[in-house]
């Protein structure tokens, strides 16, 4: 079959991989020079299905409003914005800060983070493929007594769903992780370790299974935009880019933060929005200062992961629109974290600075499957877990076209849930 896969992020590069190896003639196409240059590009680099629980819970709106006069706050959320795909979103949102929303959702997002870990590992052994990966686990590092307890209340429900976690005091937060011997000294009430998660760079990764596809006969079309998809009652009949049309049996729309735009004039709401995100990464220029582990500071919702001889810091979330100008007053946070957790891993002034917009979805949940043309599939919408979740979501779209059964349930996953 002839199908196109709209966007080289993780999401869609690893899709065409998979449909390659199914057999099928696949076209990436991507306005960008190459794969994994927007949101891919430089994420926390995180694999965790640690991080199922969603962001809309009973405590969020609250929280969201004491924080929506300070500029450096995680979280910034201003509705007062004209901003009408904003307030859709927000409703959607609100509906989704239930006890009830909460389980369902995170059962939903650990069902597919723990399915693509596990094909991300049979992906490595199956190809070698090299990414800067670190396969120690996660720790989560709590600071008070409050957020341990919430985070520990969190290990117990994720635990129930499959994915254990270990309780750890200071001392073996520092035992496991060297480097944070001077925090958990002085600042640290416990830890959470996630044994099984991962770590490990997008971008490369995205750049090697691009090398993987191509040498599978995937052709990648770089430099062009998609304008629209143009449809003949309920089945996508071309493709139209600034560099010329396309005419596939089948398509699949995976464009990050820009999905909605040319879903929507075929009558399709997809309900995601751009959580803004920014990272930081320092070239390390001691190594036994630098962590090891890939760390998540819960009480400052920062991630810090090792990428080789870097050191990767992201964090904050901002619902302000396509917006991708560096702000310093979002970045500073996660220096000053840095140098007060690790003071001597790197050269932090001299720092890389990115900034990406996280495709997400009101609940959380990516958007995964058919539609109601039979020829389109959605791979969209995975928000702060899209390289977590790229591979089994990749999978499971080459299952759905080649008529297979996935090996998860599908149930919640699919666009259909939006109403
Ligand atoms: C600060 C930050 C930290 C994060 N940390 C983590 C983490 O630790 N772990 C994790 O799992 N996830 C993390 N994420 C989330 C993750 O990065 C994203 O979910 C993931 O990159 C989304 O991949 P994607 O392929 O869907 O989108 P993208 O990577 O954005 O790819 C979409 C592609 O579509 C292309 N495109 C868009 N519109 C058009 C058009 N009209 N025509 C042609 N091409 C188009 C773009 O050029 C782009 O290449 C983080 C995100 C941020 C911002």
């Amino acid at each position: 079959m002839k199908i196109a896969v709209l966007g080289a992020g993780v999401v869609g590069v690893t899709t065409a991989y998979f449909l390659a190896e199914d057999g099928h003639a696949v076209t990436v196409i991507d306005r960008k020079p190459g794969p994994g240059l927007e949101t891919s590009f430089a994420n926390g680099a995180q694999i965790s299905a640690c991080h199922a629980k969603p962001w809309a819970g009973p405590h969020t709106p609250l929280q969201a409003a004491k924080w929506m006069f300070e500029p450096d706050a995680p979280l910034l959320f201003r509705p007062w914005r004209w901003d009408p795909a904003l307030w859709s979103w927000g409703l959607k949102f609100l509906a989704n800060c239930t006890d009830g929303r909460v389980r369902v959702n995170m059962d939903r997002t650990l069902r597919v983070a723990l399915y693509s870990r596990a094909v991300l590992k049979a992906l490595r052994q199956h190809t070698n493929i090299q990414y800067d990966q670190q396969l120690a686990g996660i720790l989560h590092i709590y600071r008070t007594p409050e957020s341990f307890a919430e985070g520990r209340e969190t290990a117990a429900v994720l635990s129930a769903m499959g994915l254990a976690q270990d309780v750890l005091t200071p001392e073996d937060c520092a035992r496991l992780e060297p480097a944070l011997a001077h925090a958990a000294r002085t600042d640290l009430v416990g830890g959470l370790m996630s044994p099984e998660d991962e770590s490990g760079d997008a971008h490369r990764f995205t750049q090697e299974i691009a090398k993987l596809a191509a040498a599978r006969g995937v052709r990648f079309r770089y430099g062009a935009t998609v304008r629209k998809l143009e449809a003949e009652r309920r089945t996508v009949t071309r493709i139209v880019t600034d560099q010329g049309d396309e005419t596939p049996d089948a398509v699949v729309l995976s464009l990050g933060s820009y999905s909605p735009m040319v879903a929507r004039p075929l009558g399709l709401k997809l309900p995601v929005y751009p959580a803004k995100g920014y990272s930081i990464s320092v070239e390390i220029t001691k190594p036994e200062a630098a962590p090891t582990i890939s760390i998540t500071d819960e009480s400052k919702f920062m991630v810090f992961s090792r990428l080789g001889n870097r050191l990767r810091v992201a964090g904050t979330a901002e619902l302000a629109g396509w917006n991708l100008d560096l702000d310093p007053v979002r970045i500073a946070p996660l220096k000053r974290n840095a140098v007060s957790l690790f003071p001597e891993a790197g050269a932090y002034d001299n720092l890389n600075a990115w900034t990406g917009l996280r495709p997400t979805t009101p609940d959380s949940v990516p958007i995964l499957g058919p539609t109601v043309y039979d020829n389109l599939l959605l791979n969209t919408g995975h928000g702060t877990l899209g390289w977590t979740m790229a591979c089994g979501s990749g999978r499971v779209i080459a299952d759905l076209i080649a008529g297979r059964a996935p090996e998860i349930d599908m149930e919640g996953l699919g666009l259909e849930r939006f109403g």
